[in-house]
């Protein structure tokens, strides 16, 4: 379960204040699947970069499985991170100069996975995303829909309860972002891990449990929530929910 309180992040001082979220509060249940949709500088990569403990937010409460990410301190976040979070994006890239095998270890070496393990996963990981053959070879040498794949091995390694994924398709062509799409979630229906996914693709939008709309830091509206709505939620009735998921 995620519940995300009141949160807000603000940048900056004085006149150069500026706030990239205010107020924001949703639930998403386990196992489930979000969008975070929304215009450009709407505040989606802001959420999502609080949601996976690389950034701190100025107010507000992030708790996943029980877990407030809000009040940790920096080394139990690296742990948690490392053992409950996948993430695919963009400015997350892949180590050129490690081989894949390296890579995708990375988390597994946070948690300190016993080293006679590690072996295993990670070539279930690669498997995964067709890229078995490229277990020696350096990242820096794969092709940007191989590296996208390799992220995505490095992101599931560890079973992550919860992925999160910043416009996982934006640098991809459509087969390449097809396939990528397709493996996150297979990979949340088989270990039942929740997804989030910040996209400005409305089929891939639809495809998910729910949406989460963001104007100008603030939530839109959340479509398809199945728990009792956060504060300040607006509250959508089922008529209108079956019509947002036509749109
Ligand atoms: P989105 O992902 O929806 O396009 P972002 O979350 O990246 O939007 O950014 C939301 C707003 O916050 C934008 O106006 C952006 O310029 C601003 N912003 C993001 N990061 C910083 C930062 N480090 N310092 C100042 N402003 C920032
Ligand atoms: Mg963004």
């Amino acid at each position: 379960m995620i519940e995300v309180t009141n949160l807000t992040k603000t940048y900056g001082k004085g006149h150069n204040l500026f706030v990239a979220l205010s107020d924001v509060s949703f639930t998403i249940p386990d196992g489930k699947t979000a969008a975070i949709i929304g215009k450009s500088g709407s505040g989606k990569s802001t959420l999502l970069h609080l949601l996976g403990g690389l950034d701190h937010a100025t107010n507000g409460h992030i708790v996943i499985n029980g877990q407030d990410l809000t009040t940790m301190k920096r080394k139990a976040m690296d742990h948690f991170r490392a053992e409950q979070l996948g993430f695919v994006f963009q400015s997350f890239f892949v180590e050129a100069n490690q081989t894949c095998y390296q890579n995708v270890a990375l988390p597994l070496e946070i948690t300190q996975v016993p080293l006679r393990s590690r072996r295993a996963l990670v070539e279930a990981a690669l498997e995964k995303v067709d890229l078995t053959d490229k277990i020696t070879a350096k990242a820096g040498s794969l092709s940007g829909g191989q590296k996208q794949r390799l992220a995505l091995a490095r992101a599931i390694v560890n079973k992550p309860s919860l992925i999160l994924a910043d416009e996982p398709t934006g640098n991809l062509d459509s087969i390449t972002g097809e396939r990528i799409v397709d493996l996150l979630f297979e990979q949340q229906r088989q270990q039942d891990s929740a997804l989030i996914i910040v996209t400005h693709d409305a089929d891939l939008a639809a495809r998910c449990d729910m949406q989460i709309r963001i104007r100008d830091g603030k939530i839109e509206e959340v479509i398809g929530s199945q728990v009792r709505p956060a504060v300040n939620q607006p509250v959508l009735s089922p008529k209108r929910i079956a019509r947002n998921r036509k749109a």
